[in-house]
């Protein structure tokens, strides 16, 4: 695959660049915030491994950036920082995964295959999934509810592509944790719930039947149409 290294200490570039090359990955190292964003507009790269701390724009903004301009090449973020409300913050504004400094190569490998399978899984072939009210357009990446455009994030929209797969079955949170973010475990509290949250938020909204079912002891599930 084809991988963009936003990160400016030669020492971890170098190190990086030269264990994916040894798994046969591309590498393009940008070693500013600036450069690194005109690099992933080119859209070329199928996952862009982000620093947080960059000499000239803050990782958070690079990543807002590339988000508000439409680049939705999966992100995952090295940060040196190991707050939890840092990581949210990261996943928030648009990052798919992170990883604390210092990490194992290895680590980084998996989870970057993982967020490319994931992203792939939006790969244009065209189809629509409509359950009810509510639409994906997979080629457009596209959400509605009644004709209403629904802003999600790559995350968000990965749990409500597993859920309208298969409208009544029930999905555990492990199972949504695995597909969505390729662990087998929680790595925050209850990230599946937090993001169920939201989803409600956005899409069961506004005087809507509501279509996302929690079932009690088991998990998550999108209302089959009656
Ligand atoms: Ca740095």
């Amino acid at each position: 695959m084809n991988v963009l290294l936003i990160e400016d200490e030669p020492r971890v570039a170098d190190f990086i660049d030269r264990g994916l090359r040894a798994e046969n990955h591309g590498v393009t190292v940008g070693p500013t915030g600036a450069q690194g964003i005109d690099l992933a507009k080119t859209g070329e790269f199928d996952v862009i491994i982000l620093d947080l701390m960059l000499p000239d724009i803050h990782g958070y903004e690079v990543c807002q950036r590339l988000r508000q301009d439409g680049i939705h090449t999966p992100i995952l973020m090295l940060t040196a920082m190991d707050a939890l409300e840092d990581k949210i913050k990261g996943i928030k504004i648009g990052a798919d995964d992170y990883l604390t400094k210092p990490f194992d190569f290895d680590e980084l490998l998996v989870r970057m295959e993982a967020l490319v399978r994931r992203s792939h899984h939006f790969a244009p072939n065209s189809n629509v999934l409509k359950v009810a009210d509510l639409e994906l357009d997979r080629d457009l990446l596209e959400v509605t509810r009644d004709g209403d455009t629904i802003k999600l994030t790559a995350k968000e929209l990965a749990i409500i592509e597993l859920l309208m797969g298969a409208p009544g079955r029930v999905f555990s949170r492990t199972r949504i944790l695995n597909q969505v973010w390729g662990y087998s475990e929680d790595p925050l509290t209850n990230v599946v719930d937090v993001y169920i949250a939201r989803l409600r938020r956005k899409i069961d909204t506004d005087g809507r039947k509501p279509l996302i079912e929690t079932v009690r002891g088991h998990g998550y599930r999108l209302k089959a149409p009656s």
